[in-house]
């Protein structure tokens, strides 16, 4: 015997029982994006190796390590997308979607990173992205952490916190920059390896060191909030207003930096503490050099990624009630009635508004059939044998209560199905 194919390690199906919630999530977002007058684009999960290098930077985990590149049958380096604002930058300059308009979309699909599989860290895994073109104030800012906030109410999800900080402009954070590495080369001997290799190249990021023993040495270090320029001064204090006068509870963490490279001015993340480690369930903020950076006009932008399996991983805690029962399953006795069945049920699909009806098929006892159809989880049993074929009848059993089985006429079977359902 052929040894099993299993999939890819960190790379997982979502099998039926679990793709209705998975449904169900896609729906409420959906919804609440579409209420916001966000519209929907779907990008290639493939792209240029070169794009995510230009805009997430070469000194990041994600293009360091972790980007799944390979040559394709033309020697083109490719790279399945690690995650969706580059390639929704890419498409937005290639189709002129951001020439004197403003742009509000957002989209959602598999990432793929390599990195250690854990509990709420995959190899692909899922975002819903957010994006913003052509928008400068705080306002937008604003308007995309509502939006978030309603995700959480629409969710059914209470424990998650917003940590929010300011990265200034490209200027200030190099000025600062200089400062931090002034700062952490004279204390050379208490940086670990990582953050010895991060001086030169990426050296803000050391600020989110988790390691214990950097700990002190981060709090000492100096704040970027004291090298700001007065313009994102500006936009963070009206940010943190409008928060404030909308109710939007948050928290200023200054040593919030973010992973990748593009980001400047506001900067924000979503975090529980019901997921350990990965806590961090949707993260995001201002990047208003990005589209510049790749070829377009300087457009100012702003947006958010969120991780759907960390997100649908507290849900789960919370046991949501979703309805994909079944709420008709047909029981067929005898090769006529086999026809008229498939009929019946086409027909109350056309009239039943959103009935969901399964035919038996492949034949089997009644008494196996009537068993499936408990399983099932349906609330009605519609039942079809040659006796109901020669009088035009069906039979109705109620499967989830006591009610009588009752025999009607087909031509009042879809009145009847209207009151019951
Ligand atoms: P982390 O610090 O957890 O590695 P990140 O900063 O790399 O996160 P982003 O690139 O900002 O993450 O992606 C946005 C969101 O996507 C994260 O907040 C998280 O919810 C989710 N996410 C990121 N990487 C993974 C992964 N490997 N598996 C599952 N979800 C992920
Ligand atoms: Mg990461």
């Amino acid at each position: 015997m052929s040894a099993k194919i299993q999939s890819i390690r960190g790379m997982h199906d979502v099998l039926p029982d679990q793709s209705g919630l998975w449904q169900h999530f896609e729906k409420i977002i959906r919804d609440t994006v579409q209420a916001y007058g966000y519209r929907e684009i779907r990008m290639p999960i493939v792209e240029s190796t070169d794009l995510f290098c230009r805009s997430i930077g070469e000194v990041t985990d994600i293009v360091e390590k972790e980007m799944y590149t390979f040559q394709d049958r033309n020697s083109d380096s490719l790279t399945l997308r690690p995650e969706g604002t580059a390639s929704c930058v890419r498409a937005g300059i290639q189709h002129g979607l951001f020439h004197n308009q403003q742009q509000r979309l957002w989209y959602m699909g598999p990432m793929f990173r390599h990195e250690r599989p854990q509990k709420g860290r995959y190899r692909q895994f899922h975002q819903i992205g957010v994006e913003t073109f052509g928008i400068d104030g705080p306002d937008i800012d604003a308007e995309l952490i509502l939006m978030t906030a309603r995700f959480w109410k629409e969710l059914g999800l209470s424990n998650i916190h917003l940590e929010l900080n300011t990265l200034g402009s490209n200027e200030a954070r190099s000025a600062y920059r200089d400062v931090l590495v002034e700062y952490l080369s004279a204390h050379q001997n208490q940086l670990d390896e990582e953050s010895k290799r991060r001086l030169t190249g990426n050296p803000l990021r050391i600020l989110d060191s988790k390691n214990p023993q950097m700990q002190e040495l981060i709090e000492a270090a100096p704040k970027l909030m004291d090298y700001l320029d007065a313009e994102s001064q500006e936009h963070f204090d009206r940010l943190k207003q409008i928060l404030d006068e909308t109710g939007i509870e948050f928290r200023v963490n200054t040593r919030l930096v973010r992973g990748l490279d593009y980001y400047c001015k506001t900067v924000f993340e979503w975090v529980t503490d019901e997921l350990g480690a990965q806590g961090t369930v949707c993260a995001g903020g201002r990047y208003d050099g990005l589209v510049n950076q790749l070829g377009g006009k300087p457009t100012p932008a702003a947006g958010f990624a969120m991780g759907v399996e960390r997100l649908l991983s507290l849900m789960e805690n919370n046991e949501p009630e979703l309805n994909d029962d079944l709420d008709i399953f047909m029981v067929i006795q005898g090769e006529k009635a086999q026809i008229q069945g498939l009929l019946i049920a086409e027909r109350l699909r056309t009239e039943c508004v959103d009935v969901k009806i399964l035919v038996n098929c492949g034949g089997g006892s009644f008494k196996s059939q009537m068993k499936k159809a408990d399983k099932s989880g349906a609330r009605l049993a519609l039942i079809l044998g040659d006796n109901e074929v020669s009088t035009q009848s069906v039979a109705i059993k109620h499967l989830r209560s006591e009610c009588e089985q009752k025999l009607i006429r087909q031509n009042e079977l879809v009145d009847t199905l209207r009151e019951l359902l």
